[in-house]
């Protein structure tokens, strides 16, 4: 099987998780097993290394970012094997240190994203990782914090994309997803 439609034939549907009405997208299944993780990984290694570098001017990405909380499982592992640094962005009050925050929609009101202001030096070139974008709320607001430090947000790469809720057209640099869904 080809590993997209691996990772893809992994995925479950939950409705009405976590309320009424939500089709809620797990990936926890991908990492059960250790065959379709590294499918996962590798893919999004390879895209990085045969795309992304190739946005910036000097080929070589610094940082990548991930968001609370999947985008910790997977971040960490993409930025070791291209030997960029991994930063983290988190809800507020989570993070010790100096840090600087950007605030995004929610379904209802808004919430508060953190990063450590030391986190990123300016001019680094940067990819933002999490499992899924919705609306692109929280993904906007991510960029944001790594450009309020100086940093370039080379694109931005989820396992899954809500095609219908356009949340490309919100952000200020290519979106790259592996699954996409209507
Ligand atoms: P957005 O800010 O509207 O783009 O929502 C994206 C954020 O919500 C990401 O951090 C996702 O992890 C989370 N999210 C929203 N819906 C789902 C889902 O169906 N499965 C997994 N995560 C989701």
């Amino acid at each position: 099987m080809a590993d997209v439609d691996l990772i893809k034939s992994r995925l479950t549907a939950h409705p009405d998780f976590p309320k009424k009405g939500i089709v809620f997208l797990d990936i926890f299944p991908i990492l059960r097993d250790p065959q379709v993780f590294e499918a996962l990984i590798s893919h999004v290694v390879h895209h990085i290394t045969s795309h992304s570098v190739g946005l910036a001017s000097n080929n070589k990405i610094d940082v990548i970012v991930g968001l609370d909380a999947r985008g910790f499982l997977l971040g960490p592992i993409v930025a070791l094997r291209l030997g960029a640094a991994f930063v983290p962005v988190r809800k507020k009050g989570k993070l010790p240190g100096q840090c600087i925050q950007a605030s995004y929609e929610k379904e209802y009101g808004t919430d508060v994203f953190e990063m450590q202001a030391d986190a990123i030096q300016s001019g680094q070139n940067v990819v933002v990782i999490d499992d899924l974008i919705a609306t692109g709320g929280s993904a906007k607001a991510a960029g944001e914090l790594v450009k309020n430090l100086g940093g370039n947000v080379l694109e931005y790469i989820f396992i899954i994309e809500l095609l219908f809720l356009k949340a490309s057209s919100k952000l200020d640099a290519p979106v790259y997803s592996i699954v996409q869904t209507d």
